[in-house]
């Protein structure tokens, strides 16, 4: 039986919230299927944890999440810069998959989307290397060609491998000669090489509005750190919003798995925030270990769920909590072999 060693960090807000329901149902897949374990270790990091140490996250919970399998993470508030942004650049995630999809019952802007972002993860404004006073300010946006070639080759690759036919380069070059002009260079060179996928690219602004009014024309897009970051929150409100939007972080042999929300003070300890975010991101997880009929089977249960309309918490219209979400998810996993 395949183990995994899975480092849970549930963080603020409605964090702890969506992860319990996570885990879960991943609790539920582990015990139906006889064909792997889990072994969750839950770490505290983020604004409560340093609220009361001083610190967001400690080193040693660096060395654990590093020494796990995989980490599935919730949601972080203020201390996202000291948490999730250090793991995913000390650990080389250097690939944000953001996918953004159009499911049954769930209110979104035109009916139509199948897209998948892929977001550079470690490097643009993300650097972090800034100077300020209290007049002025100052951030430098570093782009390098040897990361742009590398994710433009993983969207390509990620194209064919989940049978999608196009992939769209978003950058600024004409504002940003020196790095979009770098990032837009090396994703030419790099769909030079891909003649079975088709390739084009729009300018920021222009693909923001394009997004909105023709959300089908998106396929596969693959851009630098901060426009993938905006334009997925974007993506995710075309299709219903953020409780509906998964992510991965991936690199060549780790991965971190949340939903694209953060923390939503606004909802923490109501009981309804939507864990499908979560529950999605986990089944990337269960897709990226190699679980691909569980990931199959928990996404289709969610379908389900979903399309029947009963358990819909109130950012899908519904008057459903968490955990009846939780309950029909489960209850619709029974049914199928993973
Ligand atoms: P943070 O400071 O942690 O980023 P935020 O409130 O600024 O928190 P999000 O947590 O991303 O940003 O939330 C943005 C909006 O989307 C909020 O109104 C929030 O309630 C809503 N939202 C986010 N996630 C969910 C969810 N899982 N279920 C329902 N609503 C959600």
């Amino acid at each position: 039986m395949a183990k995994y060693r899975v480092a849970v960090i549930p963080g603020d807000g409605i964090g702890p919230e969506v992860m319990s329901a996570a885990v879960n149902v991943l609790t539920e897949m582990e015990n139906g299927s006889g064909k792997f374990d889990f072994e969750f270790k839950e770490y505290m990091a983020g604004d409560a944890y340093k609220a009361k140490t001083g610190t967001a996250m400690t080193e040693e919970t660096f060395e654990a999440v590093k020494a796990s399998d995989v980490c599935l993470f919730s949601a972080v508030g203020e201390t996202a810069k000291e948490v999730i942004i250090p793991l995913r650049q000390r650990l080389n995630l250097y690939a944000n998959i953001r996918p953004a999809k159009v499911y049954p019952n769930v209110p979104n802007v035109k009916g139509q989307m199948d897209m998948v972002m892929v977001r550079e993860n470690t490097e643009c404004l993300y650097k972090r290397i800034q100077d300020g006073g209290p007049d002025w300010g100052v951030a430098l946006r570093v782009i390098t060609r040897q990361a742009s070639e590398r994710i433009a080759k993983y969207a390509f690759e990620l194209a064919r491998r989940e049978g999608r036919h196009k992939v769209t380069c978003v950058h600024k070059s004409n504002m940003m000669e020196t790095t979009c002009g770098l990032f837009q260079d090396s994703c030419r060179k790099v769909a030079a090489s891909y003649s079975d996928i088709s390739y084009n690219e729009e300018i920021v602004d222009a693909c923001a509005m394009k997004m909105v009014m023709y959300p089908e024309r998106f396929d596969v897009v693959v851009t630098t750190n901060l426009f993938g970051d905006i334009l997925s929150d974007l993506a995710a409100g075309v299709v219903g919003g953020l409780g509906m939007a998964p992510s991965a972080n991936i690199g060549d042999n780790m991965a971190i798995f949340e939903p694209v929300h953060g923390s939503a003070p606004d909802i923490a300890g109501k009981g309804i925030a939507n864990p499908i975010a979560q529950m999605l991101s986990a089944g990337m997880m269960l897709d990226w270990l190699g679980e691909k009929q569980a990931a199959k089977a928990l996404e289709a249960s969610i379908v389900e769920v979903l399309k029947e309309g009963r358990a819909l918490t109130p950012d899908l219209r519904g008057t459903a909590k968490t955990k009846d979400v939780t309950k029909a998810v489960i209850a619709h996993l029974g049914d199928k072999t993973f």
